[in-house]
């Protein structure tokens, strides 16, 4: 039998329909290609803090040959007890952490077991646009179907060199309108990625209201929780009044600690909701690596006893990355963008529209006008940012036609180079002939 007779009894499950190779792999593909300076996927390029990678090596010196085993399926022990700790200090209520805490592959598994775990097929999920791009093809993948509803930028026509974050904005009456006896869950990401938006209070609680109107859940992706910029705060919807009860909160140690690889995610919420996660949970990776939950027991241990103090890491981090942030805004601003500056995380959304004519895209065959200039960056420009397009449903993605995503968790010296690659990119356009 050749290998086409094969293949062809094996196209892509109906499950993955429209589902292609994400954003994610198409870029990372293309920094291997073309080399260009990477402000793509979300990472430092530099050790942000080496007490976190030292207590791995700790680790992995240790007597204790168990700690190289399984442990706990739904979480090693130590671990969650550490974060039953900090989140029952965060959200005033006490955690249990074996009935209300699972730990996960990262977020990304945490996402994928709570949808798994409480959708069904015809149930319906609320997604705001922009989106963390696997929201949507999980939801599709447990049968769930999506209702997008995007934030929209209100200030757009602004002459001013940079919007807020603030200005995108959820519409009350487009929200109260989507939902209906079919909603199951809401979908929310605070702080937001891409948009660096930090959702605050009223907000929360009108999602919060209409979660209670319709005895909905709300699956809360916090992953960026640390890296708020004062004097925006991040406030947790699990702790406003009446939402323990309904709300599965996401986080990340590879955002909380800077460690992206380690790819340590964990879930806490009321325990009949987190039981549905973990059923999803144990049918899947069953556990997660014990050393590396190991490691960040101990990171957890070391900085909750400092949660307020200034030299705590949590405290520490966005202060480390506001000159970065400032100076990438001023580097962006100064190119002829127009940037979004983030009240958190570490993404800027920035407008290309001032140089779109003055650039010529028909080298590049893609639909979205935003991977046709982000392809086009990376090959001429050397420089690489992810198109935004991807984290909209298939009607909305004309919404980030103008816009491309930069990271700036990156070293002075990469962000320096950013800064001239685009300055004399910049001066090359303005030389040219329109
Ligand atoms: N949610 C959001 C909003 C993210 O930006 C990311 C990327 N860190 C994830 C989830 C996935 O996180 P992890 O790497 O822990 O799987
Ligand atoms: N969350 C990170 C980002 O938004 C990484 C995404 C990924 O690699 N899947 O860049």
């Amino acid at each position: 039998m050749s290998f086409l007779q094969i293949g062809s009894k094996y196209p892509l499950p109906r499950r993955f329909k429209d589902c292609t190779y994400s954003v994610w792999t198409e870029f990372v593909d293309l920094v291997t290609t073309h080399k260009p300076l990477n402000l793509g996927q979300g990472f430092p390029d530099y050790p942000a803090f080496d007490f976190v990678p030292s207590i791995l090596a700790q680790i992995s010196d240790s007597k204790n040959d168990l700690i190289h085993q399984y442990t706990r399926g739904f979480g090693h022990p130590r671990l969650v007890n550490v974060l039953s700790k900090l989140y029952s200090k965060l959200i005033n209520r006490s955690i249990n952490p074996f009935t209300e805490i699972l730990i996960t592959c990262g977020a990304y598994e945490a996402i994928h077991s709570a949808i798994s775990g409480l959708i069904d097929t015809g149930d319906e999920v609320v997604i705001m646009e922009p989106y963390y791009d696997c929201y949507e093809p999980i939801v599709r993948l447990f049968g769930g179907i999506p209702r997008f509803i995007a934030l929209k930028n209100i200030d757009v026509n602004s002459e001013k060199d940079a919007f807020s974050s603030k200005s995108w904005q959820l519409n009350r009456n487009e929200l109260e309108n989507i939902f209906n006896e079919k909603t199951k869950l809401i979908i929310l990401n605070t702080p937001h990625n891409p948009t660096g938006k930090v959702f605050i209070r009223e907000e929360l609680e009108m999602i919060g209201n209409l979660c209670k109107k319709y005895n909905v859940v709300c699956l809360s992706d916090e992953v960026y929780e640390w890296l708020v910029y004062k004097p925006a705060v991040h406030v947790r919807i699990a702790s406003l009044p009446g939402m323990w009860e309904r709300t599965l909160t996401i986080g990340s140690a590879g955002k909380t600690f800077s460690v992206t690889g380690w790819k340590c995610g964990w879930l806490y919420g009321p325990d009949y909701l987190i039981k549905n996660a973990s059923i999803a949970h144990q049918n899947n990776i069953y556990t997660y690596c014990t050393p590396i939950q190991e490691a960040l027991a101990i990171c957890f241990e070391k900085e909750i006893p400092k949660l307020d103090s200034p030299d705590c890491y949590f405290q520490n981090l966005s202060i480390k990355l506001l000159p970065k942030r400032d100076a990438f805004m001023k580097t962006l601003i100064n190119t002829g963008f127009k940037p979004t500056i983030p009240d958190a995380g570490y993404f800027v959304v920035a407008d290309w529209s001032k140089q779109s004519s003055k650039i010529d895209l028909s080298s590049e065959k893609d639909v979205e006008e935003d991977y046709k200039f982000a392809k086009w960056m990376t090959k001429n420009v050397k420089l690489l940012g992810i198109p935004p397009s991807a984290f909209y449903s298939k009607e909305h993605k004309n919404l980030a036609s103008h816009l491309i995503r930069f990271c700036f968790f990156k070293k002075d010296e990469t962000l320096n180079q950013a800064r001239d690659i685009l300055t004399n990119w910049k001066k090359s356009l303005d030389g040219c002939k329109l």
